[in-house]
């Protein structure tokens, strides 16, 4: 490990315990690059895996590729609407590590300021029961629900990652959104602690997208799609405008423009149909 990456993770190392420690003190501290402008900010919302390999598929046979993608196209629409207006959507074609390792790369290449990856969560196989669904028998677990953010103090700028997954965080709270545990449990394939239980900000080191990347870099989970009743949530567009509104508000919280955010008004939809909250964050606005 260069020279240069060594004391880039060490000082990662220090910031992020501190900030694991004080999260009301890191959010005040972690503001986004100084001199931050949004109509400057390339932010690269990383479309996860590939079609080739499209990782997860939902409880009834959604592939969790063709969720990331929608999820990415209203982010980046609500991002634009709210002046961030260099956002681009990044998709990945290919498989294995290879296509991994390229999407940082590709976001340095574009200037990125920011990288957000998204995608759709699972469960560990032990977790998994069969029932027949959409015309096929397939997995589910209705055990975990809620979303999950993680960052790396091995990418080049830890403490503004964790920065903005704090904003995203509260900005997710404040749409209703819980976040799931199973991640934290300590069995094989999870076992990653919690930087901000509250917010559901994970550590995790050797994700390769967040560990290569040069900008701050930050992976969000927006759902568990085994689970029957999330995935019901998951594909209704107003999950996905609300979500996205709430990935916008997070950017201008970090890189504020010359006014001041608007407010985050959505109604979270409810499995079937519903809304889990009527309250519009500030109480204003919000009849979507
Ligand atoms: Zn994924």
């Amino acid at each position: 490990m260069p020279l240069r990456h060594h004391l880039a993770a060490r000082l990662g190392a220090t910031l992020l315990a501190a900030a694991a420690t004080a999260p009301a003190a890191a959010l005040e501290a972690a503001a986004g690059p100084s001199g931050c402008r949004p109509a400057d900010l390339v932010v690269v919302l990383d479309v996860g895996h590939t079609p080739e390999q499209s990782g997860s598929a939902s409880a009834t046979g959604r592939r969790e590729y063709d969720l990331n993608l929608a999820l990415a196209e209203a982010i980046a629409r609500e991002a634009v609407a709210a002046g961030f207006t260099a956002t681009q959507v990044m998709k990945t074609t290919g498989s294995g590590r290879p296509q991994l390792e390229s999407r940082s790369r590709r976001a340095a290449e574009i200037g990125a300021g920011l990288f957000l990856s998204i995608h759709h969560d699972a469960v560990q196989d032990r977790y998994l029961k069969t029932w027949f669904a959409n015309g096929a028998t397939r997995r589910y677990s209705d055990l975990f629900a809620g979303h999950s953010l993680f960052v790396s103090e091995l990418g080049a700028r830890p403490a503004e990652s964790f920065g903005f997954a704090l904003r995203l965080g509260d900005r997710l709270q404040s749409i209703g959104m819980r976040p799931t545990r199973h991640h934290n449990e300590p069995i094989p394939g999870e076992n990653r602690p919690f930087l901000d239980e509250a917010r559901g900000i994970h550590r995790y080191d050797e994700l390769i997208v967040l560990k290569t990347a040069a900008m701050p870099a930050v992976l969000f989970e927006a759902g568990v799609i085994v689970n029957r009743a999330e995935e019901r949530r998951i594909v209704r567009p107003e999950f996905r405008r609300c979500v996205a509104r709430a990935v916008a508000a997070a950017l201008a919280d970090w890189c504020p423009g010359d006014k001041p955010p608007e407010p985050l008004a959505c109604r979270m939809p409810t499995p079937d149909g519903g809304a889990l909250s009527e309250e519009p964050e500030t109480g204003t606005g919000g009849t979507e």
